[in-house]
């Protein structure tokens, strides 16, 4: 018998307690209970930026954060389908990749709420469900009993925001108001139910503004630089030459702090100027320019950066904090997530899309007192794909067979099944705005990528080793001595094309900007 089987018959046992059957004793009944769901998930923070991931630049603590990982399981490689935020958030909550739930981009998407959703399923099977933060899919959520989110990428600073539908306002730092939403919410749930709450965050999204009490909170420090920072882009194609997401070339002054955001009330906007003008007063004065102008650029990026992490990781310590005061940390999974990685200045960029490691990769930390190993690791290939089923798999409900991740809950036992994925599809739709990165999808496994770029004028495949390339700055697609690899990958990528059911036609949805007739062909001539 599954092991969630044997909780879900005992949560039956509870259900028929609480209806007067009256069989087992109290505490039995309480411990029978299905876990509750606390999933906290940011927007763009990069591994490199949680100290319990070990980044060689050490960028900063986060205790909070470290936490979840010290009592519960990191995994190293959480990868995601399609690395930006609408697409990522869609693919949770499916449990499918874009060309299935239909979410392919930030530009055009609208999210189809009617479809199936892990919320609505542990909804239907008896959990309180509630939202709240960044929800970013155009249409209203479905399935939660409760949400209270930001319009669209939402502000950092008194956020306008709607509670089940209806607009309110809210002064403060989003960050800290989304904590203090989803701890209010817990503090009045359903006592009856097990619950599942997301408390999703803006932060650490563009443009990095952070809670004005962490201004200043680096102490002008220099930050390590990444080893590419000036990354010359030979050894690929024009994809990765020919992108607009550079410290030199796409930060806006919004973006380094030299125009102030708009809607700081006065008192607010002094704190800000107190901290950024003497500081940009200098700057002007220096006049700075070609590198010298990337690394100012890149140092006061990491400040602000960082500096929305820590709000972050103290939003952590305040829920984790909440669930021990009242008693729910035994029976409730945490999860901390991220929609995707994000550059903090390798190869000189920000942002994220790419099939690399930096915006391929995203944090997961999970707690689950009495399941998951304190302390643990997993290095298995795992994805956001996989997080619908290991939601339902923990409540005890059947998985919908179109879902097409995995339940982690083995690995979350210890126990890595032996016919766990070697390989992950990768694709990337959204271009050419807004960073001009081109489509491509690919084949990643633990040592090596093959990736297809292609578009109106760009059609070529290259393979990075990261066992002797970990920096991914040169594509050996055309070595002779990884010709088996090629030709395998190759197989592959069509193997889980063909196995994910990938349109060989893409969809007109997939283009970010505004698409173009395609070219009429020439009339056939008849002969
Ligand atoms: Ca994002």
């Amino acid at each position: 018998m599954p092991h969630h089987r044997s909780r879900l018959i005992l949560w039956a046992a509870v259900a028929a307690v609480a209806l007067g059957f009256g069989f087992p004793t109290e505490s039995r009944a309480a411990d029978a209970k299905p876990p509750n769901i606390l999933f906290i998930f940011s927007d763009d923070h990069a591994f490199q930026a949680l100290s319990a991931y070990g980044e060689a630049r050490n960028l900063l603590d986060t205790p909070n954060l470290d936490r979840i990982a010290r009592e519960g399981m990191l995994f190293n490689r959480c990868i995601v389908p399609n690395s930006i935020c609408g697409p990522s958030r869609a693919t949770i909550l499916t449990g499918k990749y874009s060309h299935l739930n239909g979410f392919y981009n930030n530009s055009n998407s609208r999210f189809d709420g009617s479809q199936t959703t892990f919320p609505k399923l542990l909804n239907k099977a008896g959990y309180s469900t509630a939202i709240f933060g960044k929800w970013h899919l155009r249409t209203d959520p479905t399935g939660f009993d409760h949400w209270h989110i930001l319009p669209g990428q939402g502000a950092y600073y008194n956020p306008p925001m709607i509670k089940n539908g209806k607009q309110v306002k809210h002064e403060g730092y989003t960050t800290d108001i989304i904590t203090d939403l989803t701890i209010d919410w817990l503090k009045n749930r359903d006592r009856s139910k097990p619950f599942l709450v997301m408390s999703q965050h803006k932060a650490p999204h563009r443009e990095w503004e952070p809670a004005l009490r962490h201004l200043g909170h680096d102490n002008d420090r220099d930050y390590p630089e990444p080893e590419t920072l000036f990354d010359d882009y030979s050894g690929r194609g024009i994809a990765e030459r020919d992108q607009d997401m550079t410290i030199e070339k796409t930060m806006t002054p919004r973006d380094v702090k030299l125009v102030a955001p708009r809607n700081l009330t006065p008192e607010q906007r002094k704190k800000w100027d107190a901290y950024y003008e003497p500081r940009n007063e200098k700057f002007r004065q220096a006049n700075l320019s070609g590198k010298d102008l990337v690394r100012w650029r890149y140092n006061r990026y990491m400040h602000d950066y960082l500096g929305c992490i820590k709000a972050i990781d103290e939003s952590v310590g305040r829920l984790l904090k909440f669930l021990d005061d009242e008693g729910l940390a035994e029976n409730t999974i945490v999860v901390y997530s991220s929609d995707q990685g994000f550059y903090l200045g390798e190869h000189g960029w920000f942002d994220k899309r790419w099939i690399f490691e930096e915006s391929l990769r995203t944090p997961l930390l999970v707690r689950w007192p009495g399941v998951t190993e304190p302390g643990s690791t997993s290095d298995a290939l795992v994805s956001n794909v996989d997080f619908a089923e290991t939601f339902l798999d923990v409540a005890g409900i059947d998985v919908p067979d179109a879902m097409q991740g995995r339940s982690l809950v083995p690995l979350l036992e210890g126990n890595k099944p032996d016919d766990w994925r070697d390989s992950f599809y990768y694709h990337y739709y959204e271009y050419p705005r807004p960073h001009h990165v081109r489509p491509h999808y690919g084949v990643v496994t633990d040592r090596y990528k093959l990736v297809h770029f292609y578009g109106p004028d760009c059609d070529y495949w290259e393979l990075f080793d990261l066992k002797n390339d970990p920096h991914e700055l040169k594509s050996v697609y055309d070595d002779p001595s990884y010709a088996d690899t090629r030709e395998r990958l190759t197989a592959e990528v069509q193997r889980l094309r063909e196995e994910l059911k990938v349109p060989e036609t893409e969809d007109p949805l997939a283009s970010g900007g505004r698409r173009r007739q395609p070219p009429k062909k020439p009339a056939d001539k008849k002969s």
